[in-house]
């Protein structure tokens, strides 16, 4: 569920740190990760320096928040795919309301984004995205689990359900959008074996981020579903390659899926 802070890879080192720990030692508690990576909901009881950090006196988390907050009502008005997906979800009968179904937060610095099924909200780390770019490809990851949620009948506390969701996220987002613009070319991810092992790759780390199952656990759920969930493109119908026009014609094409755009 988790969209993973992929800025730098000082991120990654900590997040891989933080994934050792919790399958060593770490607490057994099926909360644990919840709270810890997303400490402004439910009240976390686990104390975390880094979010004492990060609120701090600085008075920062408010300049963040009203910056993401503005960032994400620019993508909603302006970004197709955005539209695309929340067209998708009222057509659907799960209408979002910026207001109650997004939320910008301090979270641990390891994740940038997050769905909260319980909520039946999408997250965006107010502390670790910052363009409205990035936000944008946050975003539209977190709607395809909120889409799965309401129309697919998610179950997530079915592994294979959580490897279908986080393969049709990593496909239909990350690996043809964000990768590109953070790579600075999307050349490689043209060809179609590399694409697939993104995706396998991406959505193997998003279980691993929120879910506490070894490796093999998560390979083998991606591998039960992965022929099925990687051609599913609903409901965008293609995979998107940046610096294209897919991503208006996507928007234009809704109709096609029977989504109002
Ligand atoms: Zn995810």
């Amino acid at each position: 569920m988790t969209t993973r802070n992929e800025k730098t890879n000082e991120g990654k080192r900590e997040e891989s740190d933080a994934a050792k720990a919790a399958t060593s030692n770490g607490p057994s508690s099926d909360e644990f990760w919840g709270p810890d990576l997303y400490p402004e909901r439910r009240g976390a009881k686990v104390e975390r320096s880094w979010f004492n950090l990060l609120i701090g006196a600085s008075g920062r988390e408010s300049v963040d928040k009203a910056r993401c907050e503005a960032n994400v009502y620019k993508c909603i008005k302006n970004s197709p795919i955005v539209k695309l997906m929340l067209a998708a979800l009222k057509s659907s009968g799960c209408e979002v309301d910026m207001r109650r179904h997004i939320s910008c937060e301090v979270c641990n610095p390891i994740v940038s984004g997050g769905y909260d099924s319980e909520f039946n909200q999408v997250v965006i780390c107010q502390n670790t995205v910052s363009s409205a770019s990035i936000i944008q490809g946050v975003l539209l990851h977190e709607l395809i689990h909120m889409f799965d949620f309401c129309r697919n009948k998610l179950d997530v506390k079915n592994i294979d359900h959580i490897a279908c969701t986080e393969i049709r996220a990593a496909n239909l987002a990350h690996c043809s959008f964000i990768s590109s613009l953070i790579q600075g070319h999307s050349s490689f991810f043209n060809i179609k074996a590399s694409h697939q092992n993104c995706v396998k790759n991406k959505a193997k780390l998003s279980i691993m981020n929120v879910h506490k199952v070894s490796d093999e656990v998560a390979s083998a759920a991606i591998e039960r579903v992965f022929t099925k969930c990687y051609n599913d493109l609903e409901p965008i119908g293609r995979r998107l390659r940046r610096n294209s026009e897919d991503m208006p014609r996507a928007y234009a094409e809704a109709f096609l899926y029977g989504y109002e755009a």
